[in-house]
């Protein structure tokens, strides 16, 4: 390589021009395929990252001459169906993503195949039309939940059979359970009066509640309610919809910005009175945040919604170490195994709910830094989810085993992958829960 080794700005990424032709012209598709896929093939740091790579380079290694030239495009497919989008490659280990010249930006080159090879041919099959709809599961999900939640476990194991072969969804995989009261209702019942409450250091937030928060695990919301209220921070909560990180896995990138334009008119209001928004869940702080703006670069309300975003870890972080925020005492979890998730990493704002957490005295932390496979609908797919679980479980060697642990992760779906996988490796001898960060802050408060 006749180029510099390595860049040194700070990474930069560009806008995905999907509508225009060349994005989706085979034959320069193709072209840039090889010409990324020749560098990682001469640099290979990310062999062990996920299976995109290891496919990658057994393709090349086991061709006539050695060399990327004797693949046959066609099996390049392999190596997009292995990437979950986790982003690791391009934020933590690539030397070379923009500025540096060579301008590898590997999980978009990804995002455009599967734009152009699928989505742009064929469009969502009817069942990921529904799968990947997570408000409407969500919404029948949680007015049947009971009934469901029992349907779907994989005790069930008839029912999921047939939905393996009807749905494509693996008969191993665990569901994520309803509740039938979603956030959304909890919140509306029990509204919390900000009216009268200035909020001593007058900040004002709105917490965007996400899909996977409003219908599968409401107490996070309800723990950040908890302590906002007690720092004096106003709150208000919104859902208007999914953000569309699901449709963006994969690859409908129209329907992402159409989500993105109903939302950010719901969210500009508030922003424009003066309020910061915050994130539950790391995936959906970096669809608002960044991928967002990169499907729909000319809009400018999209621009001013993700300066004025926020992962809730961040936030807190951020806000205490220059303001008297109040941490409670009484750590009840005192063993957490704390999984960083792969998208609060794609954020590039370090460890914050690490920074968080050793605010509460005498906490036993151990950081997980692996991606723990799950990936979305990657990690319940038929096809994908011996993967999921195959890294999943590179990943939970890192979780201790002692009946006092908690897995505590800002991303649900990877806890929840976690404690499954964990739990099996240790034949269920001990039954390890799963936490989100700011619930173990919430519980501190307990009996104060
Ligand atoms: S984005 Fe993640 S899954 Fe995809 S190639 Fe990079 S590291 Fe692998
Ligand atoms: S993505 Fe970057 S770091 Fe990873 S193998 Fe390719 S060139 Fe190397
Ligand atoms: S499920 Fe969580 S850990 Fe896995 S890729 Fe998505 S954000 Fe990362």
């Amino acid at each position: 390589m006749s180029s510099k080794e390595g860049g040194l700005g700070a990474p930069i990424r560009h806008p995905l021009y999907w509508k225009e032709e060349s994005f989706t012209d085979t034959s320069q598709l193709d072209t840039e395929m090889r010409r990324v896929f020749d560098v990682c093939h001469s640099c290979r740091r990310c062999f062990n990252l996920c299976d995109s790579f290891p496919r990658l380079f057994d393709l090349i290694d086991d061709s006539d001459s050695g060399e990327l030239e004797s693949v046959n495009s066609a099996n390049f497919k392999s190596v997009e169906e292995a990437c979950t989008l986790c982003d690791l490659c391009f934020l933590s280990k690539c030397p070379y993503v923009p500025p540096h010249e060579f301008n590898i930006d590997f999980p978009h080159l990804m995002l455009r195949y599967r734009y152009s090879q699928k989505i742009k041919k064929t469009g969502l099959s009817l069942v990921n039309k529904i799968m990947l709809n997570t408000d409407l599961t969500g919404k029948i999900g949680s007015y049947f939940a009971p009934i469901l939640n029992w349907l779907f476990s994989k005790k069930n194991k008839l029912v999921r059979k047939f939905l393996q072969i009807s749905a494509g969804i693996h008969k191993e995989a665990k569901l994520p359970e309803f509740h039938w009261k979603t956030f959304n209702k909890l919140f509306n019942k029990y509204r919390y009066k900000n009216q009268n409450r200035l909020g001593i250091h007058k900040r004002k937030v709105l917490v965007y509640t996400t899909c996977f928060v409003n219908y599968n695990m409401p107490s996070v919301a309800s723990a950040a309610l908890t302590v906002l209220q007690k720092n004096n921070i106003i709150v208000e909560f919104i859902y208007p919809e999914c953000c569309g990180m699901p449709k963006l896995e994969a690859g409908d990138l129209q329907s992402v910005v159409s989500k993105a334009r109903r939302i950010s008119n719901k969210l500009l209001p508030w922003v424009d009175k003066g309020y910061e928004i915050l994130t539950l869940t790391p995936s959906c702080g970096l669809m608002i945040k960044s991928e967002w703006q990169l499907l729909d670069p000319d809009n400018k309300k999209l621009k001013k919604i993700s300066s004025a975003t926020k992962d809730i870890c961040e936030y807190i972080s951020e806000f205490s170490k220059d303001n008297d925020f109040i941490f409670g005492k009484n750590n009840i979890k005192k063993n957490i195994s704390l999984h960083i998730a792969c998208h609060t990493k794609a954020q590039n704002i370090g460890i914050k709910s690490a920074d968080m957490l050793r605010n509460i005295p005498d906490l036993n932390i151990n950081i997980v830094d692996k991606c723990s496979g799950h990936g979305g609908s990657f990690g319940v797919k038929k096809n994908t989810y011996p993967l999921a679980k195959k890294y999943g479980k590179i990943a939970s060697r890192k979780i201790s085993s002692s009946e006092d642990t908690v897995i505590v992760s800002e991303c649900p779906l990877a806890a929840q992958h976690l404690r499954e996988v964990k739990n099996e490796t240790n034949n269920n001898k001990t039954i390890l829960n799963t936490y989100h960060p700011i619930e173990i802050l919430a519980e501190s408060y307990t009996d104060e």
